[in-house]
C-alpha cells in the first residue's frame, strides 16, 4: 500500500485510502462523522466520498461557501453552531472534504470545537494534496491579513486521492503546481527539474510527483513541526506572495489572484533578492522567472500597489521584534531562514519582475 507514515498520522494514497479511512473509523468508534465541505467540493466530490465510507456510524454534512473571501472567523462560527445543532460531541470526526481553505478552516474549527475533536483531511485540489492538507497547520484569515489565526494540530489521517483532480479546473491544478514547484526549490532539485519538464499536467504523470511532492513537505515538518527554523523554509515566496495575495482579496478594481498563483511571483521575487543577498546564481534567477512567467503570466504592479504590498509585510506571521523575516536562497535546495531585507531592494526585485 502505497503510503507514509508520519510521527503521528499516516497518509494514504489513491486506492487503499478509503479502505484506512473505513478501518479507522471503525477501531475508533465515533459518536457521529460530519462532512466539511465547500459548495463546489459538496457537488463534485461528495457523492465519491459518501459511495465509499462504510459505517453504521450517523453522516451529517456541513457546506461552507468556497474561496478563499470565505477563509474567515464567521465562516467557523456558522460551522461551530452546525456542530453544536447537530448534536455533535467530543467524540464526533470531521472530515474535511475540499481543497485549502476547507481543510484549513475545519481543521481549525475541529480543533477548537469542544476543546478539540479528531478530523481528517482529504484534499480534493491539487494545492492541498501536496501542502495545506499535509503538516497540521490550520487556521482563518482576519479580515484581508492570510492566516493570521490558527493552531498547529495535526489530523488523524490524511487520505490522498488523485482522482478527485479529475474535476478540477486547468488553473487550480496550476495554482497547486506552484507549491511543489516551492518544495523541489527548497529542498530537492530533481523534483523541481521533473516538474519543470511535464509536458501537461495529466493525472498519469502527476501520481508519483504528488507522492514525492508530499514526502518532501512531511520530511520539512517532522524536522521542526512547530516552525522554529527548518518548517520555515516552506515559506519560501510567502512572505511577499501573501502580502501580494491579501493585496489582491482587497483591492476591488483587481482580479483576484489564486494562491499559487501569487505565490509564484513571491518566488521569483525572493529568487532575485537571494541572487542580490546570497549569491543566488543569476543565471537560475532567470531560468526560474522564465519559467514562472510562461507558466502564470505577468501581473502589472503599479508603485503604489508595491508600496501596499511592502505595508502588508508587517502582518507576515514570521515576523518577529518587527522584524520582516524572508526565506532566501543560497542555491536551489540550500534555503537560509530569517533573512532581513531592504524595501529598496523589494523595488529592485518588482522592477526586475516586470522587465
Ligand atoms: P480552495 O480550497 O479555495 O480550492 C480552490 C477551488 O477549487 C475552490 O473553488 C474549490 O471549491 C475548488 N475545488 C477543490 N477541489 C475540487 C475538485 N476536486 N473539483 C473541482 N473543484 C474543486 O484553495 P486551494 O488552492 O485548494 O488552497 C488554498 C488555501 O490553502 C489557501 O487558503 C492557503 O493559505 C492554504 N494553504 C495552507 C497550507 C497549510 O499548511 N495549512 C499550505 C498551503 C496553502
Amino acid at each position: 500500500m502505497l503510503q507514509i507514515n508520519t510521527q503521528d498520522y499516516t497518509i494514504v494514497f489513491n486506492n487503499e485510502g478509503f479502505k484506512s479511512l473505513n478501518t479507522f473509523l471503525a477501531k475508533n468508534n465515533y459518536s457521529k462523522i460530519f462532512v466539511v465541505v465547500d459548495a463546489i467540493t459538496h457537488q463534485h466530490c461528495l457523492t465519491q466520498l459518501l459511495q465509499q465510507l462504510e459505517t453504521e456510524t450517523t453522516i451529517e454534512v456541513i457546506e461552507i461557501e468556497s474561496g478563499e473571501e470565505n477563509k474567515h472567523i464567521e465562516t467557523c462560527l456558522g460551522v461551530w453552531n452546525a456542530l453544536s445543532e447537530l448534536d455533535g460531541d467530543k467524540k464526533s470526526i470531521v472530515l474535511n472534504l475540499g481543497g485549502g481553505v476547507v481543510t484549513d478552516l475545519g481543521g481549525f474549527v475541529a480543533s477548537t470545537f469542544r476543546r478539540g475533536i479528531d478530523y481528517i483531511n482529504i484534499p480534493t485540489s491539487l494545492l492541498a494534496m501536496v501542502d495545506a492538507s499535509v503538516g497540521g497547520k490550520n487556521g482563518v484569515d482576519l479580515g484581508h491579513l492570510k492566516n493570521q489565526i490558527g493552531v498547529i494540530n495535526t489530523p488523524k489521517m490524511v487520505l490522498i486521492n488523485t482522482l478527485f483532480l479529475d474535476t478540477l479546473s486547468s488553473i487550480e491544478l496550476r495554482s497547486g503546481l506552484a507549491e511543489m514547484l516551492k518544495h523541489g526549490l527548497i529542498k530537492d532539485k530533481k523534483h523541481w527539474q521533473e516538474l519543470t519538464e511535464l509536458k501537461n499536467l495529466t493525472l498519469k504523470d502527476l501520481d508519483r510527483l504528488i507522492y514525492d511532492s508530499v514526502l518532501i513537505k512531511k520530511t520539512v515538518v517532522e524536522l521542526d513541526p512547530f516552525e522554529k527554523k527548518e518548517r520555515k523554509t516552506l515559506n519560501f515566496g510567502h512572505t511577499l506572495g501573501h502580502a501580494i495575495e491579501s493585496f489582491f482579496l482587497t483591492e476591488q478594481s483587481k482580479t483576484k489572484l489564486l494562491h499559487g498563483e501569487a505565490i509564484a511571483i513571491g518566488m521569483i521575487l525572493a529568487c532575485y533578492i537571494s541572487e542580490k543577498q546570497l549569491e543566488f546564481p543569476a543565471e537560475d534567477t532567470e531560468i526560474i522567472k522564465n519559467y514562472l512567467i510562461k507558466l502564470y503570466g505577468k501581473i502589472a504592479f503599479s508603485n503604489n500597489d508595491i508600496a501596499t504590498v511592502i505595508e502588508l509585510l508587517k502582518f507576515d506571521k514570521k515576523n518577529e521584534h518587527g522584524n520582516i523575516n524572508f526565506v532566501l536562497l543560497k542555491a536551489i535546495a540550500e534555503p537560509k531562514v530569517d533573512c532581513l531585507v531592504e524595501n529598496e531592494l523589494i523595488y529592485e526585485a518588482f522592477d526586475y519582475y516586470s522587465k
